[in-house]
């Protein structure tokens, strides 16, 4: 039993949210052009979500204080894999 209109499940993103979220090191940088930063890579560790084989994340530069957003697919197609596969640190 739910309580949606037809069509819709219960399980779009605006209702369950992300399918996964973890916290994963990765190197991102400013995608703002008037920063010092501009491009130049930098690691850190980035809180990230996921919803259906997409995964995508902001990073926030220290510099500017303006936020860069990255994304892309996550490699295991099947969602639950990529839950069990997150690390735990
Ligand atoms: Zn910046």
């Amino acid at each position: 039993m739910n309580n949606y209109p037809p069509g819709v499940t219960g399980r779009e993103y605006e209702i369950a949210g992300p399918d996964a979220e973890w916290t994963e090191t990765k190197e991102v940088y400013c995608q703002w052009e008037d920063c010092p930063h501009f491009e130049k890579e930098v690691e850190v560790e980035l809180d990230v979500e996921s919803y259906r084989g997409q995964w995508w994340t902001t990073y926030t530069c220290p510099t500017c204080e303006k936020d860069s957003e990255f994304d892309g697919e996550i490699e295991t197609a099947d969602p639950d894999e990529a839950w069990d596969n997150r690390d735990f640190d």
